[in-house]
């Protein structure tokens, strides 16, 4: 679609303080759903932080060919949006409110207009927008996070393990959410321990291990590779 994003990332490299969690991170995140896997502490969430500004970062970065910025406001209007693991709602504010908070750079009037083609991407947030968001389950919380982050109209979504915590039948439901996104033309980029779900769901995936990737290509051909189905499903 047109607004599809497609992001290049050559050399990342990025830690807290003096300690480097990535090296070296090569990878492309094209038009469709990418989905990183890879164990735990293995970077993936400083992955997504050094994308979105949320740590320093170094090595090249392009969105659509052009240098991405490194201040988080400005990434959210270069067209990036993150939902971050924990999923930071307002829990004291309505599902409404929420989502009106993730519309907050545009103007009125393109806010009301997002709101209604949010809620009609999410019926159930609809049936819903009167509620308080912490009082809501947590698959629904997740749901509340994925379109309070659509609001912003984001060329290219990020997903840091939004099955987390999650009851199968949810986790089947946000990853069907992440598949119908990246089918209507956001580019979405997902962290997921949830592997095999992840790779079905998926077009390409890549394995994170000690702060480098280990693997990548099509989901279809990484769930047979030796590495994910020996490390990461539990097959030999
Ligand atoms: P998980 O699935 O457990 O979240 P992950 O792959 O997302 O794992 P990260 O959260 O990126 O891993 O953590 C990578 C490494 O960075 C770990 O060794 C972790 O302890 C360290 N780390 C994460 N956050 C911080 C922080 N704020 N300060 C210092 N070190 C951190």
């Amino acid at each position: 679609g047109p607004r599809s994003a497609h992001l290049k990332v050559r050399n990342l490299a990025a830690g807290y303080g003096p300690f480097l969690v990535l090296r070296g991170v090569t990878f492309e995140v094209k038009p469709g759903l990418t989905v990183i896997l890879g164990p735990n502490g293995a970077g993936k969430t400083t992955l997504l932080r050094a994308l979105n500004g949320l740590i320093p970062r170094q090595g090249e970065v392009l969105l659509d060919g052009e240098d991405l910025p490194e201040k988080t406001h400005e990434i959210v209007r270069g067209g990036i949006a993150l939902v971050a693991e924990g999923r930071q709602l307002f829990p004291q504010m309505t599902v409404l409110e929420n989502l009106e908070l993730g519309g907050w750079l545009v103007a009125k009037a393109e806010r009301a207009a997002r709101i209604e083609r949010v809620m009609n991407d999410f019926p159930k947030l609809r049936e819903r927008a009167r509620q308080l968001a912490g009082t809501m389950s947590g698959g629904e919380q997740q749901m509340v996070a994925v379109a309070r982050a659509m609001m912003s109209a984001p060329r290219l979504l990020m997903l840091d393990e939004p099955s987390l915590g999650l009851a199968p039948r949810m986790v089947d439901e946000l990853l069907a959410i992440a598949r119908r996104i990246a089918d209507a033309g956001t580019t979405v980029l997902m962290v997921e321990q949830n592997v095999k779900k992840a790779l079905h769901v998926a077009d390409r995936g890549y394995v994170l291990e000690r702060g480098a990737l280990v693997a990548s290509g099509p989901a279809k051909l990484l769930a047979r590779s030796t590495i994910v189905r020996e490390a990461y499903l539990g097959a030999g």
